[in-house]
């Protein structure tokens, strides 16, 4: 059955004066299960000036209450959260478990942000003069976008409004085109959560629709998550038309496999990290440099008989380890992306093209594949494929391995597998990549920290959630006050100073 999933506007799900749909299909059979309910120009008009309306009462509204809207939120969330990872599931393809996990990152950023009483409170300085005080206080930009991809359908869109509304800001969200249910739901549990019609809305379409909302002259801020080129359009169309952004691009990370490390250990981290989600994850770990022949001989040994024995199937069923990829089209990138890294001369060790699993045939399945010998000059070393495909690279020293990490273009994530603290600590310090794990193969921050890459991975001065969150989400006011005693000083043309 065919479901329409239009948007949400002003508390209402949408009835759009577009007649244009796109489809949406389950991964896990290749069946159209959606039609939705493609935004016109008219209807991002719509959704700004319904958040414009919300924004001022909602900024006048005290943190504490914002708070309690969150809190019922999470409490929803906490209640109904199968229900929001079989939708999920549903449109992806993750694996259920993974569906729950990505809910569970996102609400640990609303309980984040339901501190917002605490977040917001300003600074004080008393006597900056004589009988003069300055106090600084953080107040919200107006309607803020949100312009998500398909891969975290929930946690992503989770990463933004819950600090954008703790902080007092209405919204507005574009999410993926390819799993958009989630956010409907999400706009439907935050109205029943309290939230006031119009704070928080819901348009879907593509480019057009981007475009429409990132040059509007009610949006005063955008939020983005997605592939590098369009992170960075984004980021020059959105600064262009004055507006403050903050876009997050795609990832190539790398694991360094030291000589010292406990390779059982290491092997897990990368089966979870590469494998996990089918490889569809910002986080995910693309690249392993075993350092030395010895580490890489031994890691291979052990890596190469888990990648053939992974567990691939719908992500209903509990036992399946990963599920299919999102997208027809998407699976046909990456099987290229295996003939490519063929023709280019890697060696391939596991050829996920030859996955076959009866009840499979439709939907858009891809078995786990590993490379070795991969080098710096490939593409399928230097471009992110965003699938299960797992390239070696060998290093003959630390330096080598963390000179390739400094190298790349993208700079989200990276880790370091070793007994040495010396090493490690050194790898903190001097990786220039945004997000660093130490034994910890995706070391996604958690929601009281900042989440954000460096180099092409992010194009903006913040990172999502955290204090970034709220920095972003608000502008500082500074505000000087002085109670004169009735003693006049006549006018002074000098500037002031403590002298
Ligand atoms: P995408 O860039 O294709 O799409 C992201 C969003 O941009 C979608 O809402 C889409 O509709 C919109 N969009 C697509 N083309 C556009 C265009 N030409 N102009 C304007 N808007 C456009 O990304 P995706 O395929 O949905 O998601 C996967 C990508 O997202 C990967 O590159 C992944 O690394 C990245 N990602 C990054 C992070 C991070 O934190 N850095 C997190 C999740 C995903």
């Amino acid at each position: 059955m065919t479901m329409t999933i239009p948007g949400f506007i002003d508390g209402r799900r949408l009835q759009s004066r577009s007649c244009r749909t796109s489809s949406v299909f389950n991964p896990a059979t290749g069946e159209q299960t959606g039609a939705l309910v493609l935004a016109s120009v008219e209807d991002v008009d719509a959704a700004v000036a319904a958040a414009r309306r919300a924004f001022p009462a909602w900024a006048n509204t005290p943190p504490l209450r914002r708070a309690r809207v969150l809190n019922r939120f999470l409490r929803i969330l906490e209640d109904r959260i199968d229900h929001l990872a079989r939708v999920i599931t549903a449109e992806h393809g993750k694996v259920l478990s993974d569906a729950r996990g990505e809910i569970l990152r996102g609400m640990e950023v609303v309980e984040f942000a339901t501190a917002a009483p605490q977040l917001l409170k300003g600074e004080v300085t008393e006597n900056v003069g004589t009988r003069v005080d300055s106090h600084s206080v953080r107040q919200p930009l107006g309607v803020v976008a949100g312009i998500t991809p398909f891969n975290f359908p929930a946690m992503v869109p989770m990463w933004m409004f819950p600090v954008a509304l703790a902080c007092g800001n209405s919204f507005v969200l574009k999410p993926s085109e390819r799993d958009p249910s989630a956010s409907l739901i999400l706009a439907d549990w935050l109205k029943e959560a309290g939230l006031p019609d119009g704070v928080f809305n819901v348009v879907h379409g593509g480019k057009d629709v981007v475009e429409a909302l990132i040059t509007h002259p009610g949006v005063s801020a955008v939020s983005f998550v997605g592939s590098t080129p369009i992170a960075k359009h984004i980021h020059q169309t959105a600064t262009l038309y004055g507006k403050r952004c903050q876009a997050l691009g795609g990832a190539k990370n790398h694991m360094i496999v030291m000589p010292d490390a406990d390779l059982d250990q290491a092997v897990d981290a990368l089966m979870g990290a590469a494998y996990g989600s089918a490889g569809e994850r910002c986080m995910a770990i693309s690249v392993a440099v075993p350092v030395g022949h010895a580490t890489a001989e031994r890691l291979i040994e052990r890596l190469a008989p888990k990648v053939r024995a992974l567990n691939i199937g719908p992500g209903t069923d509990p036992n399946a380890e990963m599920g299919p990829l999102v997208t027809r089209q998407h699976l046909e990138k990456v099987r290229s992306y295996i003939d490519l890294g063929v023709a280019e001369g890697a060696k391939l060790i596991v050829d996920g093209r030859d996955f076959r699993r009866q009840g499979c045939e439709t939907g858009y399945f891809i078995g786990g594949t590993l490379f070795d010998d991969a080098t710096r000059s490939m593409r399928i070393y230097r471009e992110e494929i965003f699938g299960p495909v797992l390239g070696i690279v060998r290093a003959e020293s630390y330096d080598e391995a963390a000179e390739l990490i400094n190298s790349h273009e993208l700079a989200n994530g990276t880790a370091i597998f070793t007994r040495d603290g010396d090493a490690a600590r050194e790898f903190a310090h001097q990786i220039q990549v945004g997000m660093v794990g130490v034994n910890v193969p995706i070391p996604i921050p958690m929601a009281f920290h900042s989440f954000g890459g460096w180099k092409s991975s992010l194009f903006g001065d913040h990172n999502m959630h955290g204090p970034e969150g709220v920095r972003f989400y608000t502008r500082l006011k500074t505000i000087t006050t002085r109670w004169p005693t009735g003693v006049r000083a006549g006018a002074e043309f000098v500037m002031p100073t403590m002298n």
